[in-house]
């Protein structure tokens, strides 16, 4: 998963564009739910809010949530393959 650093200016740029509707407002700033981010795969070919944030490394990869390509198509499968 990825995260949202201080950087974050609340553009509100990021949040319609995630297909998996993992960005929210959070109590400052924009917040990622790590669970439901799958750094785009299944959806695009980059992180899609990486690609929309007007300021340089605000969007960044979660070291909490380190996950491989494959965990990553895993989490995409179960979210929408599921009832
Ligand atoms: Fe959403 Fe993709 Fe950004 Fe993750 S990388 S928060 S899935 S837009
Ligand atoms: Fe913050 Fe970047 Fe999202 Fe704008 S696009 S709300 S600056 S993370």
């Amino acid at each position: 998963a990825l995260f949202i650093t201080k950087r974050c200016i609340n553009c509100d740029m990021c949040e319609p564009e995630c297909p998996n509707q993992a960005i929210r407002m959070g109590d400052e700033i924009y917040e990622i739910d790590a669970y439901r981010c799958t750094e785009c795969v299944g959806h695009y070919d980059q992180p899609t809010c990486q690609k929309v944030c007007p300021i340089d490394s605000t969007i960044l990869a979660d070291p909490a949530h380190a996950e491989t390509n494959e965990q990553l198509w895993e989490k995409f499968v179960v979210m929408y393959h599921s009832d």
